[in-house]
């Protein structure tokens, strides 16, 4: 059975929005469902990293991939914390290689009953078009639960624009830094952009989220955001003299952000 994750920190913020409100009365719950970071995010490239595992010791360190300017903070994580580690495998694995119609079944058996928004993927990403497509048939077949999720599978995304837009309990959110991020403008999708400063946010006409809240809310389907630079960053990197600059600045203190 895949393994859904209770609302970490970020997600939990969610219960204080408004609109949200409704998708958790009755006491439903915020989940989270997780994969592998990097190995299963086809476009990734300025976020990739992994993982590895040395088969010799057993121990697991960060690789960084060719070309990446900002560390992804889940693959940190699964260096870090074994269980966490454990349980995305576990999920990727049952799910690589099966048809989507064993997707769909393993989605549907494995929500919780109680699940009122679930956010897709706190780490990894759509690995194919049928995995989406997947997601989607789910968000239909249960329109009281709010799905959302940022993705770098933009051309998964465009492949199925129509039924996307059919769904309203189903948010997707473009994040930069992938391989086809020209897509992102040229197909007019919407974005998150992470930025190094909150000045440079301002500059772009960006709010930022703090919460979550932009990427989940489905009034905002539409409307792009900004995400402040978190994580642990490659020694010597642009993103690594930023997030120095940003650390005990404003509101980056103050909150735990998620990698997109
Ligand atoms: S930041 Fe997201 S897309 Fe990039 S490697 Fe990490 S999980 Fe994958």
């Amino acid at each position: 059975m895949l393994k859904f994750s209770k609302a970490n920190a970020k997600t939990e913020a969610l219960k204080q929005v408004e609109e949200l409100k409704p998708y958790l009365a009755d006491k439903r719950k915020i989940y989270s469902l997780d994969l592998l970071s990097g190995y299963s995010c086809p476009f990734a490239e300025k976020c990739l990293s992994k993982a590895t595992v040395d088969k010799a010791t057993g121990k697991r360190k960060i690789k960084d991939g060719k070309k990446t300017e900002f560390r992804c903070f889940s693959a940190s994580q699964e260096v870090q914390y074994t269980n966490v580690y454990n349980s995305r495998k576990h999920n990727f694995d049952m799910l690589r290689g099966s048809s989507q119609l064993e997707m769909n079944r393993m989605l549907y058996d494995a929500l919780p009953s109680d699940a009122g928004i679930v956010r897709i993927h706190v780490a990894g990403d759509f690995f194919s078009r049928d995995y989406m497509l997947a997601w989607m048939t789910l968000a239909e077949l249960n329109p009281n639960t709010l799905f959302y999720a940022y993705t770098k599978s933009l051309k998964y995304w465009l492949e199925l624009e129509d039924y996307y837009c059919s769904i309203d309990n189903f948010v997707l959110t473009a994040s930069y830094g992938g391989r086809n991020d020209e897509l992102i403008e040229s197909q007019n999708l919407r974005f998150a952009q992470v930025v190094f400063s909150e000045a440079e946010a301002n500059k772009l006409g960006l709010e930022i989220d703090h919460d979550d809240s932009h990427a989940a809310r489905p009034s905002l389907k539409n409307q792009s955001f900004a995400l402040l630079l978190h994580g642990t960053q490659p020694k010597g990197t642009d993103a690594a003299t930023a997030l120095k600059a940003l650390k005990g600045v404003g509101s980056y203190s103050r909150k735990k952000l998620t990698t997109v």
